[in-house]
């Protein structure tokens, strides 16, 4: 049975209204402008351009931080440089104490880092809350007990840190993708320059002055705020021995391109496809949710969403229904709001972006169901949607979107979902729903991704490395596999 608009909004005013409840502000102190942290401490940039940072749910300037230049970008290396032979040298346990030390702090700091991320990034506070912050603590918690058993992480090898780690990280995931970088780079004994994204620089900021709090020597880690040119500025810099990057498989390429045959280490963590697939004996129930929270999760900004639902035919309508209906119950709006589940669009580029993938989409004849929605007047802001008759070969349903917008594809046997699912230049995660274990493992040897979940989605751990094939890049970041890139074995 087909669910109609109407009948969305009559289903929506039925879900239980909820009073507002937003999260209280006055505890975050973000201040009018940021300089540079380079060698422990704010120092104003050799740069005079700055520019705003604003909260993509009310498009209010929230402050102003540095577009730091080439001078800048060389002073904060030189600073990484001068400390990396000490840091080296430290007995790996005191090296641990640094980063358990920062685990803890990120922990007492929490609500603050909540606050900051969602008013800069535009998510929904109970995911900052409940996901970003606390995984960036365990990160820093997980990596710091690794620092001083590097000798049992490689067996009969002689693990040496590499030098000044560069390192570039996007806007979906800020303090989160900082940790993923900064722990396992400082555990293994190097030091960092790190830029985070133009859109989302404030909680970096704040990560400068818990490096502070924490006493890290100063230099061991450094950051740098700017726009694309300061990242590709820290990345070419001849003293940065090692690369790490996060972000879309086009500037991934260039990154590839400009240090090739420089002997640079390199790990890029690119852009996704992946395909949540349902299988006729799931439990319909417990998969709508797995559905949801693959691609509606930080509004789709997420690299392993599941922005291509695969689901077998003999299911595919009465799953479908459930899952219209699920739709008309998430609340989009105020993203400091606790009972947010759909918050602000990171940016208006962004926004741009999402709203001509769905028109290609739409013009290609693929069938667009949203449900009734008010958005907010001000901010950024696009309603969950959901495609179906979608054909393979749309954009839709191989671009990567980066926004809530699920395409439905249908299938009939095993053989036939593991032929759509590969069917992509991606390859970073997927998802399997079946009551069958055995579908599971065989599904999970065929598939051509970093990460198969199996009856669940969008589970992130620091023992558990993440990373792609194809498109997606290559390296693995988290666990012991998240050590790797960050060291030389003799
Ligand atoms: P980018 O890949 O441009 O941004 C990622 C980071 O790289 C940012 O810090 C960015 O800086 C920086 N950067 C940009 N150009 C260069 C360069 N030449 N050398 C070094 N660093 C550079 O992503 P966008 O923000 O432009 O988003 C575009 C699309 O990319 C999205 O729509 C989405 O599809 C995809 N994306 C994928 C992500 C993932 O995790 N897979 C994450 C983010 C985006 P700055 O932000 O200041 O420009």
């Amino acid at each position: 049975m087909a669910i109609t608009k109407k009948q969305s909004a009559e289903l929506a005013k039925q879900v239980f209204e909820y009073a507002p409840a937003p999260e209280a502000v006055d505890h975050v102190k973000i201040q009018p402008r940021y300089g540079l942290f380079i060698g422990g401490r704010m120092v104003d940039a050799h740069s005079k351009k700055r520019f705003p940072t604003i909260n993509p749910a009310t498009e209010k300037t929230l402050s102003e931080v540095t577009d730091a230049d080439e001078v800048d970008v060389d002073r904060a290396v030189k600073a990484a440089s001068k400390a990396f032979d000490s840091w080296a040298r430290l007995p790996a346990s005191r090296r641990a104490r640094y980063l358990y030390r920062i685990s803890r702090l990120l922990q007492e700091r929490s609500r603050e880092l909540a606050v900051v991320e969602t008013m800069d990034g535009g998510k929904p506070i109970k995911e900052s809350r409940d996901v970003d912050i606390p995984l960036s603590a365990a990160h820093f918690f997980y990596y710091a007990g690794w620092a001083d058993k590097l000798e049992w992480a490689f067996p009969n090898r002689k693990p040496k840190p590499l030098g000044v780690a560069g390192q570039v990280i996007p806007w979906n995931f800020p303090l989160l993708m900082l940790a993923w970088k900064i722990a396992p780079a400082l555990a293994a004994g190097n030091t960092v320059v790190l830029k985070p994204a133009e859109t989302t620089p404030l909680s970096a900021m704040v990560f400068a002055e818990i490096c502070m709090q924490a006493e890290l020597p100063p230099g061991v880690v450094n950051i740098v705020t700017g726009a694309g040119k300061t990242g590709s500025l820290v990345v070419t810099h001849p003293e940065v021995k090692k690369v790490a990057f996060t972000g879309s498989t086009e500037v991934g390429k260039l990154i590839q391109r400009a240090i090739a045959g420089t002997g640079k280490r390199l790990t890029l963590e690119l852009g996704g496809k992946a395909a949540n697939i349902v299988f006729e004996d799931a439990p319909l129930d417990q998969a709508v949710e797995g559905i949801v929270n693959g691609i509606y999760f930080n509004q789709g900004h997420v690299c392993c969403a599941g922005s291509r639902l695969l689901v077998q035919e003999s299911i595919a309508e009465p799953l479908l229904e459930k899952l219209k209906r699920r739709l008309s119950t998430l609340r989009l709006g105020d993203p400091l709001d606790k009972n947010t589940d759909i918050g602000a669009i990171n940016s208006r580029a962004q926004l741009e972006k999402i709203q001509g993938l769905v028109e290609s989409g739409v013009e290609e004849g693929a069938e667009l169901y949203q449900p009734e929605c008010v958005l907010p007047e001000r901010g950024f802001w696009f309603p969950p949607s959901l495609f179906t008759n979608v054909s393979q070969s749309y954009r839709i349903a191989r671009e990567e979107i980066f926004g809530p917008v699920l395409s439905v594809l249908t299938f009939r046997t095993p053989a036939e979902a593991v032929e759509k699912a590969n069917n992509t230049p991606y390859g970073l995660s997927a998802g399997v729903w079946t009551d069958k274990g055995s579908r599971i493992l065989w599904m999970a040897e065929r598939m051509r991704a970093g990460v198969v979940w199996a009856n669940t989605f969008n589970r992130f751990d620091p023992t558990s490395p993440f990373g792609g094939y194809k498109e997606s890049g290559f390296g693995r970041e988290g666990g012991v596999h998240g050590l790797l890139p960050y060291v030389e074995l003799n």
